[in-house]
């Protein structure tokens, strides 16, 4: 459970000597208590102390790791309810169901068509992060789960509440390692074995808030040390209620019990549906989403929510300032201007591309907020304009000298034109009018 600055000061030396690089010991037990400052700061906190204040800053939801190398998948460790106060540090893993039956070239078909289920979106790429080996009775476990690691490198969830057909699956693929799921009052003795014997991550089982918080506590107490929680809800109201409660629990009552990340199976009658319910848990609090489709056309509004969700509301998503060629953009292409938000880079890309009349996009740097933001902060001003064209040589790319800048800052354009020498523009005030607006355009005199 965190401490308070007082219940730290009271474990601090108390000299008040500066050597952690604050004033007093107070000041250095408000910045532990806050998490801006570690404790080896400090070179006089005696063991005793060191070991009450370690296990105090111990995160309230255990961080669980799932696979291995650039894929691995990190959960838990989040520190808020909401995003709007620090950020979500750990983005909910996508994990899609393959059942084991399937014969060993289609395992391996489907495990490559996930791996590659990828999209770009404002620049980054997102897409499926696990998948979920389900075993069916009468397969053979061990065989799916070796062709599935072998096609894929992304991490694997392996299904099955029979001991004997995860042993022997886990056994084969313990190096990648995958999330054993898992334990219930049912196998719970198996189960922990096969986890600790490999050192694997373990999700337990079990209907409702109370009775999870139980066989968590069983599995730590048993010495597995990444858990990850499944209340079985039978509803999605029953799911946003136990995902809702947990948090809150770990959150604000510091119950240990329940501090580990969670997994959903997202339910539904139509795989849309599921989609639905699927958002709702990314969005309230699942640690993995468990799905049962590869529609891409379902899958990317969940990697966009989820995208949307994990940001840091702090730090708007940017890309680079400078200056774009879209399409073979040539010496008479239309120069437009816009702002280094990445949503409004994107789609304004978006609108030049449809137009299909190459182009140049200058980039300003408005520290990553969009048009009219940028404006009212003065970041996208005549002289930021004028500094960006000037900086990223963009008279050495064109014959003519004319932008086009848009719509909602209209107001710029007679300062712009006095202060860069180029001939302005006003676009249109939403990027969908771009496509119009460019094919309209007359040929630009050099
Ligand atoms: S180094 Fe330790 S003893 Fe010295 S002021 Fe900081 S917290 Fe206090």
């Amino acid at each position: 459970m965190a401490l308070t600055a007082i219940e730290i000061y009271k474990l601090l030396p108390q000299t008040n000597c500066r050597e952690c690089g604050f004033p007093t010991c107070l000041a250095f037990a408000m910045q532990l208590a806050q998490k801006k400052a570690s404790l080896d700061k400090c070179p006089y906190v005696s063991e005793d102390a060191k070991a009450a204040l370690e296990g105090s800053a111990a995160p309230p939801i255990n961080l669980v790791t799932i696979g291995v190398g650039d894929k691995a998948l990190k959960i838990g460790n989040e520190t808020v309810l909401f995003r709007h106060e620090e950020t979500f540090h750990h983005p909910c893993g996508l994990a899609v169901l393959v059942p084991s039956d399937l014969d060993e070239a289609s395992l391996k078909q489907k495990a490559t068509r996930l791996s590659e289920l990828q999209f770009d979106r404002v620049g980054m790429i997102v897409g499926v992060d696990l998948i979920a080996l389900q075993h069916v009775p009468g397969s053979d476990f061990r065989a799916a789960a070796t062709a599935v690691a072998q096609a894929s490198n992304l991490p694997l969830i392996l299904i099955s509440d029979d001991p004997a057909a995860m042993a022997a699956a886990a056994s084969a693929v313990a190096d990648k390692r995958p999330l054993l799921y898992a334990a219930t009052a049912g196998n719970f003795d198996e189960m922990v074995k096969i986890a600790k014997e490999h050192g694997l991550p373990l999700a337990v089982r079990s209907e409702g808030i109370a009775n999870i918080a139980d066989l968590a506590a069983k599995a730590t107490a048993a010495g597995v040390s990444e858990i990850v929680l499944d209340t079985a809800p039978k509803t999605p109201k029953d799911m946003l209620l136990h995902q809702t409660a947990i948090r809150r629990a770990a959150l604000l009552k510091k119950n240990r019990q329940v501090g580990h990340p969670t997994i959903v199976f997202a339910v539904g009658d139509t795989p849309a549906a599921k989609a639905l319910n699927a958002s709702v848990a990314i969005a309230k609090y699942a640690g993995i989403v468990v799905i049962d489709f590869d529609d891409p056309a379902l899958v990317l509004p969940l990697v966009t929510a989820r995208l949307n969700i994990y940001t840091d509301p702090e730090k708007p998503i940017q890309v680079q300032p400078g200056v774009y060629a879209v399409g073979a953009a040539t010496e008479e292409s239309p120069v437009l201007v816009t702002t280094n938000f990445s949503l409004t880079y994107f789609t304004v890309e978006g609108d030049v591309s449809a137009s299909k009349i190459p182009s140049w996009i200058v980039v300003v740097d408005t520290k990553g907020t969009s048009v009219l933001t940028a404006w009212a902060a003065e970041e996208f001003t005549a002289e930021t304009i004028t500094k960006a064209v000037n900086d990223y040589d963009v008279a050495g790319r064109v014959k003519h000298r004319t932008l086009i800048i848009p719509g909602g800052v209209a107001v710029l354009s007679g300062k712009l034109e006095d202060l860069s020498g180029w001939k302005v523009l006003v676009g249109p005030r939403e990027s969908a009018g771009i496509p119009a607006f460019l094919k309209s355009l007359p040929k630009l005199a050099a």
